[in-house]
């Protein structure tokens, strides 16, 4: 992509309207646009991050036999009318011009009920496990976390369908695993944390992932001895650590990427999702549900991976791995910024080129602002020793390097 065809343009000031670090850095860099409080565009590259986040998450549920699906976001009332979750205070509710009631969808629990009970008959059906990735609607009162809370959000849900206990725990346990294979692959698996938090009549405990980071609006108490943690809702409860019964924690911020629950028959039994089992006895299914949010995640990343001159991108969900910037007059830079730019793409390297009428100032800046991971510049001084410089966004020294060793480098 050359840069001066990009649509977007960075912001030299930081905008007022923003929340917090990552919409501020997001909004000036071009990522994504504020339209009120909680709502928010994904400009072209925030919307291929986004597209990047949601591809991780897409390939760890697939591996854990998720089936990908597509539910509705208007939901006809009726629908949560059924549990008594209808008037809940986060719902969007929408009146048709017949006067039929809808809601918008906050979570889905309540339409994949319905569905799974379409496909699931006998124990032979079961286990089944089916998400999808979905905007969701919530009427946040404190809309004020830029993507960290919106209004409308992107959310990954599945929901697992067993036929006891037991096979809900252990793909629990799996479901467990394959969150923290994401979070490390976007980069925050360091600083996440496994949370504990009240479980509700079906189990003791659900679990939360916790991202360490001073903009979280969450409190968690981590253990000292363990890497893991209680939820400051249930200290009171459980004051001590669930893993070694210590009592030495350390309060931290935190945000929420992730929570899994285990629901029983909650949803089941009011929507009638049975089974017969091998004897010819019905049953109600057991179900979990497994909440992801991939806009979150997005502003958690920055959130813990900036510095005082922009955004800090890990590798595998950047928007462009190299960026190539032409600084510098002369015919002989820009030919062979030119003649680079296309042996990048003829090697499949996602670059941006900064080919911009720009001062050198400008385009170092506005690199350091966008935080693709390598940066590359072709210059005369780079050129008068036979190569270019190259440097990582997360590491200081910019080095010298022949192109021939950069491709090799980089393919
Ligand atoms: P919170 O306590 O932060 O409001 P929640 O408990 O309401 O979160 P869930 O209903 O379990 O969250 O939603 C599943 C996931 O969706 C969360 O773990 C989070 O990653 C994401 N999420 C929830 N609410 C929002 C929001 N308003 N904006 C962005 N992401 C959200
Ligand atoms: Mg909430």
């Amino acid at each position: 992509m050359r840069q001066s065809k990009l649509a977007t343009k960075t912001l030299k000031e930081t905008p007022k309207d923003a929340d917090n670090i990552s919409a501020a850095l997001l909004i000036r860099a071009g990522f994504i646009d504020r339209i009120g409080s909680g709502i928010y565009s994904y400009l072209p590259l925030g919307w291929k991050i986004l597209k990047k986040i949601e591809d991780i998450i897409r390939e760890e549920m697939n591996a854990i036999g998720g089936q990908e699906l597509l539910l509705p976001a208007l939901h006809p009332r009726e629908y949560w009318e059924a549990t008594g979750r209808a008037d809940l205070d986060a719902w969007y509710q929408v009146k048709s011009k017949q006067g039929k009631d809808f809601i918008l969808g906050g979570t889905h629990e309540e339409i994949i009920a319905p569905v799974a009970k379409k496909m699931i008959f006998s124990y032979r059906d079961l286990p089944i496990y089916l998400y999808q990735i979905q905007t969701k609607f919530r009427d946040e009162t404190r809309a004020k976390g830029g993507l960290l809370r919106g209004r409308e959000f992107s959310m990954k849900d599945l929901y697992s369908f067993h036929v006891d206990q037991a096979d809900l725990d252990s793909y629990y346990e799996k479901a467990k695993e394959a969150y923290f294979k994401v979070f490390n692959r976007c980069g925050i698996g360091n600083l996440t944390i496994l949370t504990y938090s009240s479980g509700g009549p079906f189990s003791k405990f659900s679990h939360e992932f916790q991202t360490i980071t001073e903009s979280g609006e969450d409190t968690i108490y981590l253990c000292k001895k363990c890497n893991i943690a209680i939820n400051k809702e249930i200290i009171d409860e459980q004051k001590t650590c669930p893993q070694c019964n210590g009592d030495d924690f350390e309060i931290k911020k935190a945000v929420e990427v992730g929570n899994i629950f285990k629901l029983g028959t909650k949803f089941s039994a009011p929507f009638e999702v049975n089974y017969l089992d091998e004897k010819g006895e019905k049953k109600d299914v057991i179900m979990g549900c497994y909440g992801m949010g991939p806009s979150r995640i997005l502003g958690t990343i920055i959130e813990v991976h900036h510095d005082a001159k922009g955004m800090i991108w890990p590798e595998a969900i950047a928007p462009f791995q190299v960026h190539l910037l032409a600084v510098g007059e002369s015919e002989n830079v820009k030919n062979k910024a030119e003649e680079l730019y296309k042996d990048l793409i003829a090697k499949n390297v996602e670059v941006l080129f900064d080919d911009r009428d720009e001062s050198a100032g400008v385009k170092f800046a506005d690199s350091d602002l966008l935080g693709i991971p390598y940066r590359v510049v072709v210059s005369e001084k780079t050129l008068k020793e036979d190569g270019v410089g190259l440097k990582k966004r997360s590491e200081g020294e910019e080095k010298i390097v022949k192109i021939e060793e950069l491709i090799n480098k980089l393919k």
